[in-house]
């Protein structure tokens, strides 16, 4: 009886699968070193201090001032983690309700704090801004007067509130802010600052009202 067998493949030719087996990896060029914004030539972001990131522009928002920008700051991925981080760090295991904000960098950073935190947050901001009831409190600027508002139900009394700002200078828009959330019942557990203008002696106001206050950084002067 004839068996029948199955019929072979034919063979590939040699060259052809050598070819192929051996068709070596496409090189890679090495990707050109990228930089983080706010990183000075070459040194790793993670090394830069976060003093290094604040951009400070002379005579600005008018003459003998030195503004510092923060800017810099939160277009650093590594800069603002690290802040965030930094802020948030003392406070871990103590009750905090709520995270309140200074309009307007004090919300990038008070926001970023409170989601931190997993805890609301409250923006504290200038005067007609809100659009329902508010309760305010004026406060004296070097020339004239301003005036901070929050919603009149944006404290439930006795809540333990954390005070979030870009800066303390004289400390006038903080303490303000302060008074607000106390009238409406809050218990300030904290001010936490990025930068401290210690010539303006602001940090050292709140300390006397026994109010903890951190920050980040010191800049000389004003
Ligand atoms: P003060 O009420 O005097 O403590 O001023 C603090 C507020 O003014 C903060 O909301 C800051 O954003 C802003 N501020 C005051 N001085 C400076 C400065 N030199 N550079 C940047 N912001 C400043």
């Amino acid at each position: 009886m004839a068996t029948k067998t199955a019929a072979k493949p034919a063979k590939k030719p040699a060259a052809a699968k050598t070819a192929k087996a051996k068709k070596a990896p496409a090189k890679r060029k090495p990707a050109a070193r990228k930089l983080r914004p706010g990183t000075p030539g070459g040194v790793p972001s993670s090394l830069v201090p976060l003093k290094a990131r604040i951009r400070t522009i002379p005579d600005y928002p008018k003459k003998g001032i030195l503004f510092r920008d923060i800017t810099t700051l939160f277009l650093d991925p590594y800069g603002f983690r690290k802040v965030v981080d930094d802020l948030v760090q003392p406070h871990a295991g103590r009750r905090i309700d709520v995270v309140a904000g200074i309009e307007a960098r004090g919300f990038i950073i008070g926001g970023a704090v409170a989601h931190q935190l997993s805890v609301g947050f409250i923006p504290v901001r200038k005067k007609g801004k809100l659009p329902w009831e508010t309760i305010g409190v004026d406060y004296q600027l070097e020339y004239g007067t301003d005036r901070i508002e929050i919603h009149r139900d944006a404290v439930t009394k006795g809540q333990s509130v954390l005070l979030v700002d870009d800066l303390i200078a004289t400390g006038g828009t903080a303490i303000a802010a302060i008074q607000l959330l106390r009238q409406a019942g809050a218990n300030l557990i904290g001010c936490s600052f990025v930068i401290d203008l210690p010539d303006l002696g602001g940090k050292k106001r709140i300390e006397d009202m026994g109010i903890p206050v951190q920050a980040l950084v010191e800049f000389e002067g004003h």
